[in-house]
């Protein structure tokens, strides 16, 4: 198992714990092979256009705990798409039941060139005391950036010398955007943090044995409640982490009976840490996207709380009740055909839930894959359950959101819907007529009644289209006639 350490302030970047790559070309069961094998290797790309930070995956996950503030370490700009978490945190409160949620407050030291020389670390105590002093957070998590890790700023020792003036957790997140080029090490380095200075032993009961609650750590973004519904029936409610979760909330996740992620790539290494060292087991089954994952899901959860026939109880009610939406669904989308762009987890699942809906998804471009997870649990990879459960994905594309590569791919598919789990994605597709979806609830497919759910979302776009033709009709492609000619990973090489 990739081990977590949480005795160093800074997380292993996932190129060094799980070999994850940002490139690839070929069918999803080669990719597959290929992780099992251990010979898979990068593909690096002579060209690219864009790449995501990991500061922002990390400010993602701290951002939105409830009592905690955020001080970026680094030049005002770095902070500059930050405010979009606070954007997040307020639309999607009432899904979680926040009625009226807090002003997320991001401050940032605004290092200058003369901080580049002369370091920026009495700046940084200083604005931890005045932030301080402003709001009384119960917790400030301190994100790094490229200038702080260039000029060697001791974050995490002016991070333990405030924290211990000010009496609360002020937590260094390293999460430097030259870190790693898999941006999804920063929700590592956002949990690592987590983990390693709010997230407290379970207490003890009178036989020195830990305390274990009637709670369900799950971690995940900021979708909808949907396991509420489903744990009552087990006796037990969610636990939310990080969206909407408070520093109490967190440091007594050690207390849960087991942990789940509505995305392997997401969690995994939060669930792995509140394993090894907080003694919570983690689920190991692909989220519940699909029939098939659904049951295995549901299945797990009922072995790991003794109530196997809660597990079967909720099967039988939830096909009972939407089979038959779900066949009608399957006799509307057939012949429909599908493309793919999202995150590696969640995509794989978005994959899962189209064929499960009878649509055949004819490629995917995904941000970046992980040979392995941090369980090392081939059972929770949604990759290897959805093409065993439903066969290959031709067109199976790493690529960390080469919007160049995925404009030539779909002008050659031409697929008649766009599935996509980004903002910013989608408007290609709609720019070339393709009806494209966006769902920010990244719970929204689960189960058998996310199903339903999802595929009536498909159908009103298909049958709706109206727009994105008129569209099409007056867009003018930014990308040349001869680049749509080449083949989409012209630049792909592979790594030496
Ligand atoms: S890559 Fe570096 S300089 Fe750019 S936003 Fe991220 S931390 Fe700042």
């Amino acid at each position: 198992m990739p081990e977590v350490n949480l005795r160093v302030p800074a997380v292993a970047v996932r190129e060094i714990r799980l070999n994850t790559i940002t490139g690839f070309q070929g069918n999803a069961s080669d990719l597959v092979r290929q992780s099992r094998c251990g010979g898979l290797g990068e593909q690096s790309r002579s060209f690219t256009q864009c790449l995501g930070c990991s500061t922002s995956t990390a400010a993602c996950m701290v951002t939105l705990v409830r009592d905690g503030i955020v001080i970026s370490h680094g030049p005002v700009g770095c902070s500059s798409c930050l405010h979009e978490f606070a954007f997040t945190y307020r639309v999607n409160a009432p899904l979680r039941g926040v009625d009226q949620p807090t002003q997320r407050h991001i401050y940032s030291t605004n290092l200058t060139e003369e901080d580049m020389v002369f370091g920026g670390s009495q700046k940084l105590a200083d604005t931890i005391h005045e932030v301080y002093g402003l709001e009384q957070p119960k917790v400030i998590f301190v994100i790094t950036t490229c200038a702080s890790g260039i000029i060697g700023d001791d974050v995490e020792g002016v991070c333990n010398e405030a924290e211990e003036e000010l009496g609360i957790p002020v937590v260094a997140v390293f999460c430097e955007g030259f870190r790693s080029k898999v941006w999804t090490s920063g929700f590592d380095a956002g949990y690592h943090a987590v983990a390693r200075k709010l997230i407290k032993q379970p207490r003890t009961d009178a036989k020195g044995q830990p305390v274990r609650r009637p709670i369900i750590n799950v971690i995940n973004f900021w979708g909808s409640d949907v396991f509420s519904r489903w744990f009552e029936q087990f006796g037990v409610t969610p636990n939310f982490i990080t969206p909407y979760a408070t520093t109490d909330t967190l440091a007594s996740s050690s207390e849960a009976l087991v942990s789940v992620e509505a995305c392997t790539t997401l969690g995994s290494y939060l669930s792995g840490a509140l394993e090894q060292e907080f003694g919570v087991p983690a689920l190991h089954a692909a989220p519940p996207y699909g029939i098939p994952a659904t049951d295995r899901w549901l299945r797990a959860l009922g072995a790991a709380l003794g109530k196997p026939e809660v597990a079967e109880h909720i099967i039988e009610a939830d096909r009972a009740t939407f089979s038959p939406r779900i066949a009608e669904l399957r006799e509307q989308l057939a012949g429909k055909t599908a493309y793919v762009t999202a995150g590696a987890g969640h995509g794989h699942s978005l994959l899962a839930l189209l064929s499960e809906l009878g649509i055949d998804a004819q490629g995917a471009a995904l941000f970046h894959h992980d040979p392995i997870n941090d369980f090392e649990a081939e059972e929770a990879d949604a990759l290897i359950a959805t093409v065993a459960d439903y066969g290959d994905v031709p067109n199976f594309n790493i690529c960390n959101k080469q919007e160049f590569e995925l404009v030539n791919v779909l002008n050659r598919i031409k697929p008649d819907i766009l599935l996509a789990r980004h903002g910013g994605m989608t408007l290609w597709g709609a720019k070339l007529g393709i009806p494209s979806l966006l769902i920010g609830d990244e719970h929204f497919g689960m189960g058998y009644e996310g199903l339903v759910k999802y595929g009536e979302a498909i159908l009103e776009i298909v049958e709706n289209n109206e727009f994105v033709t008129n569209l099409a009709r007056h867009s003018i492609n930014p990308y040349s006639q001869w680049w749509l000619k080449q083949p989409p990973h012209t630049f792909l090489e592979r790594a030496s």
